[in-house]
């Protein structure tokens, strides 16, 4: 490849909204074989709302939605900023607020222990989810993710949240299948969830339940069948970016997965993604 049409190449994706950090970037992607992409905020636009709340017998279903919101207040997660929304204003106060990413929130409410998240974490509680298993896979058959509450040690309730996806994502996802892409998923979200999103959007391969190393580990494995690009946007894609034969950052999302990334696309969604493999096919092909 000659310097000069590198610099072209990468003149004209910056004018399509395509920045290339790297100039290497845009041969790297002609190799590229597999494209990997993170679901929140990358697939789906990263803003969940809550759709569903079933109590246990026992439990009051507005205390509870209080009580758990009252948790989610001291998180940043978009679940939480969900979860607070639906609840509304006057929460009651949180203390001993503690946090496992990946999994999910905990805090002593009204002098209660209350804990919210991935039905992952409270396996790892040793609180029995059975009760509320077969409406957890109801919901996450509608392609929403379910979560669990928790209660002094006693299952209080299962959640939904439920975040749509971009419109341009199945659009996306066509033209890199055209040219000849495969196209994966790669989450932390709940695997049922995963399965349904990817589903809708023709999408061929799905690691879900990941923690943000395992998005790097996943990447790996995904390598083996060639070259890989990764498309994220959040704090947790990072280290994937990094990891990634060619990372793609969103320019909407974080500054951290900016940082991390060798391409930027400036619009909010995956239309660039077809631009950037597009642009590196045609002038690496006007070099040869
Ligand atoms: P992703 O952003 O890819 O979904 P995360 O690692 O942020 O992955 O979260 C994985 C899962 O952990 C979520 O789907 C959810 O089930 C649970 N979780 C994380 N943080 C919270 C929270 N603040 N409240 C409830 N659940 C949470
Ligand atoms: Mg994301």
């Amino acid at each position: 490849a000659t310097p000069t049409s590198i610099m072209v190449g990468t003149g004209r994706a910056a004018e399509l909204g395509v920045l290339f950090r790297k100039g290497d970037a845009l041969q790297a992607l002609q190799g590229g074989e597999t494209v990997a992409l993170d679901k929140t905020g990358t697939l789906t636009e990263g803003r969940p709302v809550l759709t569903d709340l079933q109590v246990e017998a026992s439990f009051d279903k507005d205390a509870v939605l209080r009580q758990i919101a009252a948790v989610e207040a001291q998180s940043e997660h978009p679940i939480a900023r969900a979860i607070v929304e639906a609840a509304g204003p006057d929460l009651p106060r949180a203390e001993k607020f503690g946090s496992v990413t990946g999994y999910g929130v905990m805090a002593t409410v009204e002098g209660q222990r209350v804990m919210i998240g991935a039905e992952r974490l409270m396996t790892r509680r040793k609180i029995d989810t059975a009760p509320l298993q077969a409406a957890a896979q109801a919901l996450a058959e509608q392609g929403k993710t379910p979560i669990f509450a928790a209660i002094d040690g006693d299952l209080a309730a299962v959640l939904a949240v439920s975040d749509p996806i971009k419109q341009t994502s199945r659009d996306a996802i066509d033209a890199l299948h055209g040219m000849g892409l495969k196209v994966a998923m790669v989450t932390g979200d709940n695997r049922a969830t995963a399965q349904v999103i990817a589903a809708q959007l023709g999408i061929d391969h799905v690691v879900a339940e990941v923690l943000p190393q395992g998005k790097v580990e996943a990447l790996d494995s995904l390598r083996a069948s060639g070259p890989i690009a990764f498309v994220g946007d959040g704090i947790n894609d990072a280290p994937a970016l990094a990891h990634a034969d060619i990372g793609i950052a969103i320019g909407t999302g974080t500054d951290v997965a900016i940082e991390s990334a060798d391409v930027v696309l400036m619009s909010g969604d995956l239309t660039g993604v077809v631009t950037a493999f597009d642009l590196s096919a045609r002038v690496m092909r006007n070099i040869r």
